[in-house]
């Protein structure tokens, strides 16, 4: 069984980038394009292209993956990080401005907040969880339990997100 989860097949799909074959591998992937560079999708179909060397992650089910992804963000039991705001108002679909108005802070506060030149206030850190909750489709009732758990958040630590596309559910792994 083993072996065959393991075999690598020709997929019939040729490379957007420079025509050659593809073949599909099954494996951990650094999820970069989802805006966090510590996002791993455990044991997923990535389609490599041998040729010029670049791998495509297939991802069915794109928008529940992405809320699993918001959702570990949400319950992180560390402070939030300047890119955990960003992936969190982006997965929102606000712009700068509209999310800068919703928590009150200056627009140019916010861009800081999200490169890192500043650091995420405690403050910040809550009212971007509990936006976040209310205005995510599916995590409403969440709430609750995030919310008893923020008395347990501690100082920020460099953490990976092991996520799970497939069941949706997620793991924290010091990095
Ligand atoms: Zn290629």
């Amino acid at each position: 069984m083993k072996a065959k989860s393991k075999q690598q097949k020709l997929v019939g799909i040729s490379c957007l980038e420079c025509g050659g074959a593809l073949r599909a591998v099954r494996k951990d992937y650094p999820f970069a394009e989802s805006g966090l560079s510590n996002v791993i999708l455990k044991n997923v179909e990535v389609l490599v292209c041998d040729r010029c060397n670049t791998e495509t992650p297939r991802l069915p089910r794109l928008n529940d993956l992405m809320r699993t992804i918001a959702l570990a963000v949400i319950a992180k039991p560390y402070a939030l990080e300047g890119q955990d705001v960003r992936f969190l108002r982006k997965f929102l679909g606000l712009t700068n401005e509209a999310f800068a108005a919703i928590l009150n802070i200056d627009k140019s506060h916010l861009s800081r907040v999200e490169t890192g030149s500043m650091p995420v206030s405690s403050m910040v850190d809550r009212l971007v969880r509990l936006v976040a909750l209310g205005l995510s489709e599916g995590l409403e009732q969440k709430a609750r339990d995030v919310i008893a758990r923020f008395t347990e958040i501690q100082k920020p630590k460099k953490l990976k997100l092991m996520v799970d596309a497939g069941t949706r559910s997620y793991k924290y792994k010091a990095a």
